[in-house]
């Protein structure tokens, strides 16, 4: 009785420590709550935001123009002509598409001391020949891509806008971008090639890319994602009975690492892996020429990351040997083709970035959550320069789908917040 009283005490204690915690990982320094107060009453800024709300009509024209352009992965060029035209209509100093198809619009300070960036990507997940027409079903607008992140593109335009029209000034120079390759296998390529190739230096980054008003996503989760080829002669069934088999050898090769990995993703930091795909083969009676399989692996720590993919290719490397040591005629050889590979880490709660983001949210009402996710701030995340992706607001759903939808319920709430958070970061001088 006493034993069961006690064990229920610490339970407590347990929850409310971890309660704690949680309230502690989101707090907020009263000097960001104080600074960003402070910059929402100027009177620009107030009139910044009635420019939203005046232009908001315009920004879902924008919005559906640009989803009526589709983006496949690889194939962004179309769409951005007519981005970039847009935010030519906007106004900036410079506009620009860089080497990759990055579009770039800079929006010079006063001292240009730093230089902060705000993008939405332009691709879609959808392949060419995708009815993209966006259909209107009382306040909803159907499409595929209508969200994600073609919302987000109509976004960067407004808060452009916004910035001019209410004529403020900043300190810092600001880059207003539309990125190439954040889906699937693009493997965030418009931002890896801004912050590994460019001669740009950045010092914070905004992306806008899901989930509602609130949501600040300021850790990366890592993935590596791996092709793997079997290949051996291949041959009859019956007649080459004998010979180097490349599904035998997958076989024992997944069962060599899903053991291993299974063990090693029980304990430490979350840690996941799949084999999503796997392929080859002619027919029934044929010894196939090749075997295949793309394999994920995640991790929210860089370290596991690479732990589990070294794994992951010695249990592969192990098996398949294995099996060439056996007495078979020939052997399997194997090809390990990198198909993705996504950084992990995260940027402290306490990086003025995060605060200001935190406590520009309290100021539109909404509850700040700090998230993990895989998204284009992770490529300046996992390099330790302050970044984060924010909701695109308004109501949606079905991302990823043909049935995607959207509906500009208080949609302009997030063009201010991310408005407001840009300007914080660019030091508002008058
Ligand atoms: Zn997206």
């Amino acid at each position: 009785m006493k034993n069961s009283k006690f064990i229920l005490s610490m339970l407590c204690l347990f929850v409310y420590l971890q309660g704690y915690a949680q309230d502690r990982k989101n707090d907020i320094a009263p000097i960001y709550t104080k600074e960003l107060k402070k910059i929402a009453n100027k009177k620009k800024v107030k009139r910044a935001f009635e420019i939203i709300d005046a232009i908001d009509d315009q920004t879902i024209e924008d919005m559906i123009e640009l989803t009526e352009v589709i983006a496949p992965p690889f194939k962004e060029a179309e769409r951005a002509l007519v981005f970039k035209k847009m935010i030519e209509a906007a106004g900036a100093d410079k506009v620009w598409i860089d080497e990759i198809g990055n579009v770039l619009a800079l929006r010079k300070g006063k001292t240009g001391k730093k230089l902060i960036g705000l993008d939405a990507h332009l691709d879609v997940v959808f392949p060419e020949g995708t009815d993209v027409n966006v259909r209107k079903v009382g306040d909803t607008l159907k499409a595929p891509g209508i969200g994600d992140d073609t919302r987000g593109l109509s976004m960067v335009i407004a808060v452009l806008k916004a910035f001019n029209k209410a004529e403020i000034v900043t300190n810092n120079d600001i880059l207003f971008v539309g990125s190439v390759g954040e889906e699937g296998l693009g493997d965030l390529r418009g931002m890896k090639y801004l912050f590994n190739e460019s001669d740009l230096k950045i010092d914070s980054w905004i992306s806008i890319d899901g989930g509602s008003l609130g949501r600040i996503n300021n850790a990366a989760l890592g993935s590596k994602r791996y092709k793997v080829i079997l290949t051996s002669k291949g041959g009859h069934s019956w007649g080459s009975f004998g010979l180097a088999n490349p599904h035998h050898a997958l076989g024992k090769a997944i069962d060599e690492f899903s053991a291993v990995a299974s063990e090693f993703t029980k304990k430490g930091a979350r840690t996941s892996f799949n084999i999503g795909v796997i392929g080859g083969g002619t027919s029934v009676n044929s010894i196939p020429f090749e075997s295949w399989m793309e394999v994920d692996m995640r991790s929210v720590s860089a370290q596991r990351l690479d732990s589990i993919e070294l794994l992951f290719k010695t249990s592969i490397n192990k098996a398949v040997n294995d099996y060439n040591a056996t007495d078979i005629k020939d052997k399997v050889t194997i090809e390990f083709k990198k198909i993705g590979d996504r950084p992990s880490g995260e940027i402290s709660p306490s990086t003025p970035l995060i605060q200001r983001a935190m406590a520009a949210t309290e100021f539109f009402g909404a509850k700040p959550r700090l998230t993990i996710g895989s998204t284009n701030a992770s490529i300046p995340i996992a390099l330790n320069i302050p970044a984060i992706c924010i909701g695109r607001g308004g109501k949606g759903g079905g991302a990823h789908s043909l049935d995607e939808w959207f509906i500009n319920e208080n949609g302009a709430e997030a063009i201010k917040l991310a408005f407001l958070i840009t300007l914080s970061e660019a030091e508002f001088a008058n």
